[in-house]
């Protein structure tokens, strides 16, 4: 089977490879084609925005696509920035700006009280119409300060419970990909394909 990636960042695009490689050893990922423009996630769940990018792409190119949609929610923000995560401080989606925020909002909230959570939904959308979903969850906490070169996004301040005190940021890729809500949802997806 062929899967056409349908998120246009890199960063995701080289986790979920490297987690259905795998997975689905027998599945070859096609890039995005640099041709195919936006499409504007406007849903208002990451399921709808999950298959939003997963149809555009499906349809643009005639074979079935792979989409992800991620929120980080945050216990004492209610939740937020969730579904609107990429988003946070502003329409640029500018990831340093975005953990700026993060960390000024939750600035006098204690530790114990700085739990959180990353949540990806997958769906994967055949040229027949079918869609496959699946979801992941890693729990965790936010830092004080953000530690770490690698990953992206919010990592440098996300230190999931199962490898504390380190963050995302300052692990190797195959053990974030082993704990993280996208190696979970990549990984339920692969037992529904
Ligand atoms: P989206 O799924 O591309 O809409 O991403 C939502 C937001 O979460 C963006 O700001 C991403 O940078 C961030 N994000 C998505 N996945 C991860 C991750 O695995 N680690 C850290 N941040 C992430």
């Amino acid at each position: 089977m062929r899967l056409v990636m349908a998120s246009a960042n890199p960063h995701k695009a080289i986790e979920i490879a490297a987690v259905l490689r795998e997975a689905m050893p027998d599945v070859q990922i096609v890039p995005r084609p640099p041709s195919l423009g936006d499409v504007t996630e406007d849903g208002e769940t990451l399921e709808v925005n999950a298959l939003i990018k997963a149809r555009f792409v499906c349809a643009a190119v005639g074979e079935p696509a792979i989409a992800d949609d991620t929120g980080l929610e945050v216990d004492a923000l209610g939740g937020a920035p969730g579904v609107h995560s990429a988003r946070y401080a502003g329409p640029q989606q500018d990831a340093a700006a975005n953990l700026a925020k993060l960390l000024a909002e939750l600035r006098d909230v204690p530790s114990h009280q700085r739990t959180a959570r990353f949540r990806t939904v997958v769906a994967v959308v055949f040229a027949d119409g079918r869609e496959v979903l699946a979801d992941g969850v890693v729990e965790g906490t936010i830092a004080t300060a953000p530690r770490g070169e690698g990953g992206f996004g919010y990592d440098p301040v996300f230190v999931p419970d199962e490898a504390t005190p380190s963050t995302f940021a300052e692990m190797a890729p195959e053990d974030k990909n082993s704990i993280s809500h996208r190696g979970r949802a990549l990984r339920a997806l692969a037992e529904r394909l």
